[in-house]
């Protein structure tokens, strides 16, 4: 009897200590940590995904970490300590949320990687588009206006690992006009936090030092790529040397229609939000998600759902309409 008395408070200590008593299946508490709200992306992935929560009897807490690692780790312990069921993490630095996560996971909440993958930690899930198939995306629609000659490749952030996953897809079109010889890379670069403004600085150093001759620039998103046309157009150039982008940026699909920058990707972030709250809410239920695929994130095999991107040119953007991303006086500005 005494025996099981003290196993009966030491359980009880346990659950004040995490501060998380048992899930709440029926309305689950989400926390959404997001690495940085200020940009327009991300402000819709919150809309989405609060909507889809809310219609499936959750609440969502969301905490926007300003592109701070030290920010991003101390929201993600407060939102444990308000006894969450479900963290929601589109990570600033990949790296850095393994002992953020641990205590996380001591309190028995579901750790969902959103759209970027969280390196070296214990993650329940992960949702994102098929971030290859992006990179893909990008290069082949550079190759196809400008099939040769030197290109300049500006990848994304260097804390997030889809800059990475997608320098692969790019490289996976690129590598074999390479060896043939049709491509050269005369440079590439990470930019920092995917800014604009590093993405003009970097792209005008390129310019000078190989005498204005660039005949493509492989931009990981449409961030990045405004900042890139920017310079190219202090040259002159813009227009003239194909861009590539993803988001869907509205100033990016203005620049697809008149012409500066040749593509961007469209990823509905509304069906990712929404698979992304269905995944939250089955993982604090117990129920089993709709998996297709697996990465590993350096400390396990991370259960993975990826999503499909689309490519768009000038010829198929009308998409954006009739998938109501926009509307067509939103794209003309009126
Ligand atoms: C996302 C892109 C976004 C970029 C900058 C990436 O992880 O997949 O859609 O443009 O971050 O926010």
């Amino acid at each position: 009897m005494k025996k099981i008395l003290s196993v009966a408070v030491v359980s009880a200590m346990m659950m004040l200590t995490s501060g998380h008593a048992s899930a709440d299946a029926k309305n689950p508490k989400i926390g959404f940590s997001i690495d940085d709200l200020r940009l327009e992306r991300w402000a819709r992935d919150r809309d989405y995904f609060v909507a889809a929560a809310d219609k499936l009897g959750a609440k969502v807490f969301v905490q926007s970490a300003d592109a701070s690692e030290q920010k991003q780790i101390a929201q993600i312990e407060n939102l444990i300590s308000r006894g969450v069921d479900a963290l929601v993490i589109v990570p600033y630095n990949a790296t850095v949320l393994n002992n953020a996560i641990k205590e996380a996971k001591k309190a028995n909440i579901k750790v969902i990687s959103y759209d970027r993958l969280v390196l070296n930690a214990d993650v329940d899930a992960y949702i994102s588009f098929d971030n290859k198939a992006v990179g893909e995306m990008q290069a082949a629609g550079v190759v196809k206006v400008r099939p040769k000659g030197n290109y300049y490749l500006l990848g994304g952030a260097p804390t997030d690992n889809n800059a990475k996953v997608l320098r692969e897809g790019q490289m996976a079109v690129l590598q074999p006009l390479v060896d043939k010889g049709d491509i050269k890379i005369v440079g590439k670069q990470w930019v920092k936090d995917w800014s604009p403004s590093e993405a003009l600085s970097i792209i005008e150093n390129a310019l000078t030092a190989n005498n204005n001759k660039i005949d493509g620039i492989v931009a990981s998103n449409d961030a990045t790529a405004g900042g890139a046309i920017q310079a190219l157009a202090s040259q002159k150039l813009d227009g003239k040397v194909p861009v590539s982008g993803q988001d869907s940026d509205i100033a990016a699909v203005r620049r697809v229609l008149a012409g500066s920058q040749a593509m961007t990707v469209y990823k509905p972030l509304k069906l990712l939000a929404g698979e992304a709250a269905k995944l939250a809410v089955q993982l604090v239920r117990n129920e089993k998600p709709a998996f297709n695929g697996e990465y590993d994130n350096g400390f396990k095999k991370v259960k993975t759902i990826l999503l499909k991107p689309t490519a768009l040119t000038k010829e198929n953007i009308n998409l954006l309409v009739t998938d109501g991303f926009y509307t067509q006086a939103q794209i003309a500005g009126k």
